[in-house]
């Protein structure tokens, strides 16, 4: 089963795909993970993505859909892939519609995390995660149960994203606006938008999706 989950930077969807990997072994595809990695390799690639990101900008489209259409293939995907920050254009949801087709992957729901503007700034100043496993915190939110210990690897250092500041953020929204948001219709057309209320606390949401993943 694949899904893709849609929503504004900091709506949740990275913690969600995470317990949806935990509980039903499903595979997620991060494109902004996958991003940092290619950052974090120190490539000349890695520096022109890294400046594109710290800008709140996206990268072109046609490397997107190219890394998605190379990632899908891994036989792993055969669990179910999570579609988490991909598509973010009209462009990219109509090079995963045809993807989708020719690999024979059938896509169950597009789900749309809908969360107050304020809160997100919130959400996403506050963020951080383990260095060691990237298991997702925040400040007030979700707070590791013993203080600076992870709870998933007992790691004891984290870390935050460059792009996490106040200013940044309201750029990300700005593209998330302009850009990502035209792609609901595309989705609506086809049936396959399903809303939950992304502002319920994070077990709630994590049962909302489970519903519909169980449908
Ligand atoms: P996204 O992947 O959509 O950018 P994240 O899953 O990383 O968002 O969540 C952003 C921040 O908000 C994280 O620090 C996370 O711990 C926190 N968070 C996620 N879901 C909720 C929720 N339902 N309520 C409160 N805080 C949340
Ligand atoms: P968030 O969910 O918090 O918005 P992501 O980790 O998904 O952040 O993305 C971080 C940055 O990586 C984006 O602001 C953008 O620059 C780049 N990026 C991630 N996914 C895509 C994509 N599908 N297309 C273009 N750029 C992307
Ligand atoms: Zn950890």
């Amino acid at each position: 089963m694949n899904i893709i989950l849609l929503g504004a930077p900091g709506a949740g969807k990275g913690t969600q795909a995470k317990i949806l990997v935990a509980e039903r072994g499903m595979v997620q595809l991060s494109t902004g993970d996958m991003l940092r990695a290619v950052r974090a390799s120190g490539s000349e690639l890695g520096k022109r993505f890294g400046e594109v990101m710290d800008r709140g900008e996206l990268i072109p489209d046609a490397m997107m859909i190219e890394m998605i259409d190379a990632r899908l293939d891994e036989p792993d995907c055969r669990n179910g892939a999570i579609f988490d920050g991909f598509p973010r254009t009209s462009g990219q949801a109509e090079a995963l519609d045809e993807m989708l087709r020719r690999k024979n992957l059938p896509l169950k729901a597009v789900i749309e995390m809908t969360v107050d503007e304020n809160a997100l700034v919130d959400r996403i100043t506050g963020r951080y995660s383990c260095e060691n496993c990237g298991a997702g915190y925040h400040d007030v939110y979700q707070r590791p149960s013993v203080d600076g210990v992870c709870d998933a690897c007992g790691h004891t250092t984290f870390k935050r994203r460059p792009d996490d500041n106040a200013q940044t953020v309201r750029d990300r929204l700005t593209v998330y606006r302009r850009d990502t948001a035209p792609i609901i219709p595309h989705y609506d057309a086809q049936g396959l938008i399903q809303r939950v209320d992304g502002m319920a606390d994070i077990d709630d949401v994590r049962a909302a999706i489970a519903a519909i993943m169980d449908e």
